[in-house]
């Protein structure tokens, strides 16, 4: 089967062997590509089989996104429903720990399987996971219908929190750099700005950045929160407004679920209700043997790339 590698910062589409063993195998339907890889892979991340956004079909032709974490299932946070802090989340992270679902094939657990309903789009399977990570930011943040919200940074997580945001009927503003990105906004029922207001309710860090770090601390009113999507790549640092305005930072990794909810369910809610996500954030469509052109794609935001999306059958 074809599959994509990284090798000391070049990706390499090289041909191996259909995983087997314990699991579900997973023909992969499609695959994102999404900024955490670019990072990894620039840190050195290699050898590994890429991708942590996918979805397949089963051998019995179920259609189902994956949930790439592992998580134990036994430890006090998988117990707790803080399952996104479990250690086992992280260490086995498919795309980065093991292998991923940019290929043909990918060996899945069966509990990190859910099934799309018949009826959505197979092409909207890869979105699911940035998807959970956007609904389990806002689920932290408990934001109310007719809040007001700004987003810092309209890339695929910042665009896909504007239509999640939106459709919870928040006021969204959401800042952007390139036309493509403010013309996505607009579809999705945001406002773009190319400077954020003042005195949001919330604010959403989709860049992680000292500089959107800052922002989001300046935009945000007394008291409001600042929710932190995903990793520092490089160290921030506080200032003396977080402190004054008394300002809740909020981090958020992964997805999660409690016995009543699951980020991933919610996700592919949204998706089944609204068919116009995938035409506005999936931005590219390449097929598989492309993938080093596709993040070539998705490394240049000049290029109008939203979100970039792989596909074993194009
Ligand atoms: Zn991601
Ligand atoms: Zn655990």
């Amino acid at each position: 089967m074809l599959a994509v590698t990284a090798h000391q910062g070049t990706i390499t589409v090289v041909e191996k062997d259909i995983p087997s063993g314990a699991g579900e195998l997973i023909r992969v339907t499609s695959s994102g590509i999404c900024g955490s890889d670019l990072h990894m892979i620039e840190a050195g991340l290699s050898g590994v089989i890429l991708g942590h956004e996918f979805g397949g079909t089963t051998s019995d032709g179920r259609l189902v996104a994956i949930r790439p974490t592992g998580e134990c299932g036994t430890c006090t946070a998988c117990m707790t429903g803080r399952s996104q802090t479990c250690a086992s989340a992280g260490r086995s992270l498919h795309g980065m720990s093991r292998d991923g679902g940019l290929a043909e094939f990918v060996l899945a657990d069966p509990n990190q399987l859910f099934e799309i309903p018949v009826g959505v789009e197979p092409a909207s399977v890869a979105l699911v996971e940035p998807l959970a990570v956007v609904f389990h930011g806002i689920n932290r943040t408990q934001i109310q219908r007719g809040s007001r919200a700004v987003i810092i940074g309209a890339g695929s997580i910042g665009l896909l929190t504007a239509a999640a945001l939106v459709d919870r009927g928040v006021e969204v503003d959401i800042v952007t750099r390139h036309p493509h990105q403010s013309m996505a906004a607009e579809a999705l029922g945001a406002r773009p700005l190319s400077e954020p207001g003042s005195d949001y309710d919330v604010s959403f860090d989709a860049v992680c950045s000292q500089k959107s770090f800052d922002a989001c601390v300046t935009a945000t009113r007394p008291c409001g929160t600042l929710l932190e999507f995903g990793m520092f790549w490089s160290p921030v640092t506080l200032n003396n407004a977080l402190m004054m305005k008394e300002i809740t930072v909020v981090p958020s990794i992964f997805y999660g679920h409690t016995h009543e909810h699951h980020d991933f369910e919610e996700a592919i809610d949204l998706l089944a209700r609204t068919p116009l996500l995938i035409d506005v954030v999936v931005s590219h469509k390449l097929a598989l043997a492309d993938a080093a052109e596709a993040f070539r794609i998705a490394n240049d935001r000049s290029s109008g790339a939203i979100k970039v999306h792989l596909f074993t059958h194009l």
